[in-house]
């Protein structure tokens, strides 16, 4: 199988027959969205972040939307999600944020790809590598500042900088850092990884190691930590549209690129005492109107959302009512009127209505970001220009 169809498998039939289910992107929200985080942050460059299948909107034709913006740098999690940008002609730089494997150290160069150094041990197998083919990696060094996930803690820094010095086969275009808390209200945890990684730049600095792209900000810091800027940005949620929590100040303004979209399928009268759906958790004292949409926990719509969660149809709000299943489930309209075919919203804006993946989130029990990466494959992506 190809990467393609293992990442991003679409559910379009050959006659090109869509569910009537999908997500759409409307691509001219990454713009202006891009704009505004560029307006903010400048002179520093942006790097979009397009992991896990771009927070739901699809690796690929963000990517190249993104690109036809003039983005400076694409991030991903994984060398595959790398290798296929590449094989569908995505010629801008990227940087794999995650940790690597020996033995993925020659896709990185066949492809191009920047590789994130997060250990001595790593860039040594890259350095030996790029020598061995007489070529040249790029390789953005990965100091850990306080997340303790990858990278060379702060204080031992120093080794990996003289490692780098001596590499002859390694360009060190970067030298990142990651924030565990740049959403949040209190910023003290925040400003002490801020502190080490300058001082870490510092060591860099004092041994003639100077690195071009010099970057720790996520969303978080994007929003709320400017000294953190530095030369780059990695822009995640934000870029999409949605903010990264409920205490980061909103300075820039953005607006969702997303929307998760349905059609009514089925439509019924409810007598009282007459329970919907598995496990029969909701019924009704009196005669409701009850309509069926064609999505499930299946597509990624969480089954804890079940009877707490509201759609909008008609531009009006309306409860989900019984436990979610796979791929159905049921609204309570109580007397008002739908009609098969009437569109359903579950995450978006219809007229004043508007539902938001923080409120699903909410409702859900987790964080925005959850809520979009969860919509999966099986739901097809509509592009608006
Ligand atoms: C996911 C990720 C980002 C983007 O985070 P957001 O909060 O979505 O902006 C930035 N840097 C790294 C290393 C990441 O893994």
């Amino acid at each position: 199988m190809s990467p393609m169809s293992i990442i991003n498998e679409p559910t379009i039939s050959s006659n090109g027959v869509v569910r009537p289910t999908f997500v759409e992107v409307e691509l001219s929200r990454l713009t202006e969205n891009l704009n505004a985080i560029r307006r903010h942050v400048t002179p520093a460059r942006v790097m979009g972040i397009l992991k896990a299948n771009a927070y739901g909107h699809g690796l690929v034709e963000t990517a190249r939307h993104l690109c036809r913006i003039g983005i400076d740098y694409l991030g991903v999690a994984f060398l595959e999600e790398g290798i296929l940008l590449r094989e569908q002609g995505i010629d801008a730089p990227i940087l794999v944020l995650g940790g690597i494997m020996g033995n993925q150290v020659p896709l990185f160069l066949d492809y191009n790809l920047a590789l994130t150094a997060s250990s001595v041990e790593k860039l040594m197998q890259v350095e030996h590598e790029a020598r061995r083919r007489g070529a040249t990696a790029r390789v953005h060094l990965k100091i850990d500042t306080g997340m303790e996930r990858i990278g060379v803690h702060y204080y031992s820094a120093g080794e990996l900088l003289d490692a780098a010095l001596r590499c002859e086969h390694c360009e060190v275009e970067g030298i990142y850092s990651h924030f565990a808390n740049a959403d949040a209200a209190d910023l003290t945890s925040a400003q002490v990884q801020l502190e080490r990684f300058m001082t870490v730049l510092q060591e860099c600095e004092s041994r003639g190691l100077r690195p071009p792209l010099r970057h720790i900000a996520n969303s978080g810091a994007i929003l709320q930590m400017p000294d953190s800027h530095l030369d780059m940005v990695r822009a995640g949620i934000l870029l999409y549209g949605v903010y990264p929590s409920q205490e980061a100040p909103r300075t820039v303004a953005v607006r969702p690129a997303l929307s998760w979209k349905s059609h009514v399928v089925y439509f019924k009268v409810v007598k009282p005492g007459h329970p919907v759906s598995y496990g029969s958790t909701w019924q009704s004292d009196h005669m409701v109107r009850v309509v069926t949409v064609p999505v499930g926990y299946g597509d990624g719509y969480f089954r804890s959302l079940s009877n707490h969660a509201e759609v909008i149809i008609r531009g009006k709000r309306y409860p989900v009512i019984g436990r979610i299943c796979m791929d159905q489930l049921m609204v309570n309209i109580e007397w008002e009127t739908a009609y098969n075919g009437d569109e359903v919203i579950l995450l978006g804006e219809s007229g004043d209505a508007a539902i938001s993946a923080g409120e699903l989130a909410e409702w859900a029990g987790t964080i925005p970001y959850e809520i979009l990466t969860n919509i999966n494959t099986r739901v097809p992506r509509v592009y608006l220009e």
